[in-house]
């Protein structure tokens, strides 16, 4: 693609990047297919090809961005479909950050918009804040139902009270069962803590069933920084950036971690990328290689340690459901699948193409209507397996990421849980929360 960046603009290494990025595109349009806001409006300005044009054209020409050009690229999932499907090798990932990035500096939100942002970004990142917004959230829902609106949409989908876990914010070590195979720093995330804790201690036993050492780092060790890094809030994000690497990269003693593990897919893809996030850092760029070399989904540890022998006999049926942040971002689709499959499950693949269910991390609170439409569509193909009614209570959906498991039970009655959780079940704990009076 030709472009015609000024002389000016392209000594700001972000566009400079910007600009190799955009060299490697030919317009085929082959990414168009792949994306879910594409297959929603048919509009070329939802697409991936026509949000590269809108952003191009947003900083080429330096003009203010209307409010439809603005909610085009917000209307972006950041799903990384069009960058698997790209022949050409485009960096979408890279494009679509560095456009949020300057679409936050220029471009005048409405003011629910900015509240809406400035919540998103103080409170999801902060397990106990979180806890704290979602039990008011619950009170006042009633309330906040009568103003209608996003504001409503988002009281709508505070999710029920669970039983509190533990919260994995503070130095811990959890000893393995047996003699030790090999030492993990676990990362803890944010806001998943708060709605399913249970994700965290099936992901503890089954490590340590498993024969690994698993450390929670404490302090610094929370939120990767994708929530704000998706809204555009960079500085912050690189400041949750640099405080996981600083407690996750630490070194206890001469002991180092053999991996960093993380069971929130959203969460993987982001510390794999700090290298990006933090280009121009050049001491962070190589702890963030290093760190990026040893951070590994649990699915991947796990497929790498074997699973146990397996205690249960009667077993539910398993729709699997590819986190995009799995799928996508980090590639890994198999190793959950095996599993499953190794563990006595019967797997169901859903039919048809895979598009994101709509959740992408705050865009179901971003972007309702349209992930509304997104997680029907899902749940169409998935119905599209049939013989689920008579099935109902001998079927679970299983996912990598909180949010899936969140934005896809919203509208199913089907069971939604942790892969974690499912094997760590299989292998002698307890049953995952929603499958109490289960199969
Ligand atoms: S990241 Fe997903 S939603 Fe965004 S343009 Fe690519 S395929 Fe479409
Ligand atoms: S598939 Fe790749 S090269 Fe083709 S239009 Fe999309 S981004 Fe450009």
């Amino acid at each position: 693609m030709r472009t015609e960046f000024s002389a000016d603009l392209l000594r700001r290494p972000e566009i400079a990047e910007l600009d190799t990025i955009l060299r490697k595109c030919v317009h085929c349009g082959f990414c168009l297919t792949a994306c879910p806001t594409y297959a929603e409006t048919g509009d070329e300005r939802d697409s991936p090809r026509g949000r590269i044009y809108l952003i191009k054209d947003m900083i080429e020409t330096g003009r203010t961005p209307s409010a439809a050009v603005a909610s085009h690229v917000d209307r972006c999932l950041g799903c990384l479909a069009c960058q698997t499907a790209c022949p050409s090798g485009v960096d979408y990932e890279r494009y679509i950050d560095i456009g949020r990035a300057h679409l936050e500096t220029v471009h005048r939100r409405p003011l629910g918009d900015k509240i809406l942002r400035a919540i998103v970004s103080a409170v999801l990142p902060h397990a106990r804040r979180a806890g704290w917004l979602f039990k008011l959230g619950r009170l006042a829902r009633p309330f906040i139902a009568i103003l209608g609106g996003r504001l409503a949409a988002m009281a709508e989908r505070i999710p029920a009270a669970r039983r509190r876990g533990n919260i994995y914010d503070r130095k811990q070590t959890f000893t393995p069962e047996g003699a030790a195979r090999m030492r993990v720093v676990l990362a803890p995330g944010c806001v998943q803590q708060t709605l399913r804790p249970s994700i965290n201690d099936a992901s503890v036993r089954l490590l340590t069933r498993l024969g690994a050492e698993v450390v929670i780092a404490g302090d610094g060790a929370g939120c990767c920084g994708a929530l704000d890094h998706h809204i555009g809030r960079d500085a912050k994000a690189r400041n949750f950036a640099r405080a996981n690497m600083a407690a996750l990269m630490r070194r206890d003693g001469e002991k180092t971690f053999d991996y960093i593990v993380t069971n929130a897919a959203g969460c993987g893809t982001q510390i794999k990328g700090y290298g990006r996030l933090l280009a121009g850092e050049d001491e962070a760029v190589n702890q963030a290689a290093d760190m990026a070399a040893r951070a590994r989904d649990i699915t991947q540890v796990l497929a790498e340690m074997g699973l146990p022998a397996i205690a249960k006999k009667s077993l539910p049926q398993v729709i699997y459901h590819d986190a995009c942040s799995l799928m996508h971002g980090q590639g890994v689709t198999q190793p959950p699948r095996q599993l499953l499959l190794d563990a006595g499950f019967r797997l169901r693949e859903i039919p048809g193409k895979h598009f994101c269910c709509g959740s992408a991390g705050s865009y179901n609170l971003m972007q309702p209507e349209m992930a509304g439409q997104l997680l029907q569509r899902r749940l169409r193909a998935i119905g599209e397996l049939g013989d689920l009614d008579a099935d109902q209570e001998k079927t679970v959906i299983a996912t990598g990421n909180i949010g899936c498991i969140e934005q896809l039970a919203s509208g199913t009655h089907i069971p939604v849980v942790h892969t974690v959780e499912l094997l760590d079940w299989a292998t002698g704990g307890p049953r995952p929360p929603g499958l109490e009076d289960g199969p």
